[in-house]
């Protein structure tokens, strides 16, 4: 048998993660994500897919963020009908956020006929919420730790790598004539100790590794995140504002939730409302409390008074109407919103309404790609464009850094460290260049793995004859 690798995406880049394994003829795709940020990347959604989806015969799903599955609707609509592996905390989640991605497509298209600034004569969605619908009947959810045959030459096993719920290793078992052969995806990987999740599951053998990288270059030793997230919030206190957090509603708002309100109970941040201003996160949160398993919070979210995501401080608002409302409050307030890189969704209105005023501040708390609202503003642009409209810039911006759902340099390094042996073959994948290069010296020098960081579309072949 011969094993090929072809990198569709999440090479030298943190987004579109899709990696497409041949097996002889047999073509398995691990995550299927859509690509964000910068607009030479984005622009890739549009063009047709490297191979022919109906060619596809399975897809491994990580997990469910967007990066990740985001280009599922469009393989399905292009004709892709086979099965998709993941967990069942995934299986739910992805419903979840592919939902909500197809509403953003319809609702941007739809916005830039409105306006007409689209190139296109009529703009159109790269999906709709129907398209999304008909991905759900190929979900295969299983459960974590268990060994599943896909068919005679492919066994799979998901292990849990923190990150978000449901996340997951993918160890792959490819059976050849002769030999067995083990492959890993590393997935997005959690941190060691964070507070929701569990740490990233150790994995002593695997012939070929594909490993994230995100944070390849950084640690995130030094920092005392919760700190300075309290410290941000009592200065916009303090200046009588009103403090918005951009957050993923998956995942980061969990987490961010969970500081908030351990920082109340402790008495280090004033007694203020905070509105979670998303349509998902209701729903997200009753998914923690079905799968305990999957994190730390379990007994948490039983009792009263304990549960972070159900205080008397705590808001949720699902409606565009409730949403608007909030732009009223003048100060004493904290404002959590999607986007989390402020790309698209109701944080634009929060932003467009408080980056005018000094009194405000904008608190990023996570990774803000190249390309994005986020890193423009973090790298201090003084005006930002939305709505076709320049809008100063006054606000205060703070960045917490090290709050990451990803693995830090240390992490990385220590997860590499778990296997038994070294891998024959690892390619540092997920991570900006700069990221995946210092990750893959890294490995080299101090554990002498053999590393390859890939490019876009480029092909290696894996195994010959086993
Ligand atoms: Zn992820």
């Amino acid at each position: 048998m011969q094993v090929k690798v072809k990198f569709l995406g999440g090479a030298k880049t943190v987004t579109g993660s899709r990696y497409l394994l041949e097996l002889d003829h047999q073509k398995i795709l691990v995550d299927c994500g859509l690509f964000q940020g910068l607009k030479e990347f984005r622009l890739r959604n549009w063009e047709s897919f490297p191979i022919d989806p109906k060619s596809i015969d399975l897809v491994i799903l990580t997990h469910a963020h967007i990066d990740h599955s985001g280009y599922l609707p469009k393989l399905v609509k292009e004709g892709f009908s086979g099965p998709i592996y993941c967990t069942y905390a995934t299986d739910e989640l992805v419903r979840i956020l592919l939902l909500d991605a197809g509403k953003l497509q319809e609702e941007e298209a739809a916005y830039a006929q409105r306006k007409g600034y689209s190139s296109h004569e009529k703009p159109m969605p790269l999906y709709t919420i129907e398209d999304v619908e008909k991905v759900f009947p190929f979900l295969k959810p299983v459960d974590m730790n268990e060994e599943i045959q896909l068919n005679e030459k492919v066994n799979i096993t998901f292990f849990n790598a923190g990150h978000i719920l449901g996340a997951a290793i993918v160890k792959m078992k490819v059976k050849g004539e002769n030999q067995e052969k083990k492959i890993v995806f590393s997935g997005d990987l959690g941190r060691y100790h964070d507070p929701i999740f569990h740490a990233p599951a150790r994995i002593p053998f695997a012939d070929v590794l594909f490993m994230e990288s995100t944070y390849g270059n950084r640690s995130q030793k030094e920092q005392k995140p919760v700190d300075e997230l309290a410290r941000a919030i009592r200065e916009t206190y303090r200046n009588g504002g009103v403090a918005i957090i951009p957050a993923f509603a998956v995942g980061r708002t969990q987490m961010i939730l969970y500081y908030l309100h351990y920082l109340q109970q402790k008495g280090n941040i004033p007694d203020i409302p905070i509105y979670v201003d998303s349509p998902m996160a209701i729903d997200v949160t009753k998914l923690y409390k079905k799968y305990t398993e999957y994190h730390r919070l379990g007994p948490l979210l039983e009792e009263e008074g304990a549960n972070p995501f159900l205080h008397k401080n705590l808001h949720y608002y699902q409606t565009q109407e409730a949403s608007m409302s909030l732009n009223a409050i003048r100060g004493d307030a904290i404002i959590i919103s999607a986007s989390g890189m402020a790309t698209g969704g109701r944080i634009l209105h929060h932003l467009y309404n408080r980056l005018p005023r000094e009194q405000d501040s904008i608190i990023f708390v996570g990774y803000q790609a190249e390309g994005t609202r986020g890193r423009r503003l973090l790298e201090g642009e003084s005006t930002s464009r939305m709505y076709g409209v320049e809008v100063p810039v006054k606000s205060k911006i703070y960045y917490i850094e090290g709050l990451s759902a990803h693995a830090d340099q240390e992490e990385l390094m220590e997860w590499a460290e778990g296997f038994a042996s070294k891998p024959k073959m690892t390619f540092l994948i997920h991570g900006e260049k700069e990221a995946s290069e210092t990750l893959s010296q890294k490995l080299t020098e101090i554990l002498q793995w053999n590393t390859i960081v890939p490019e876009y579309m480029e092909s290696f072949s894996l195994f010959e004859g086993i």
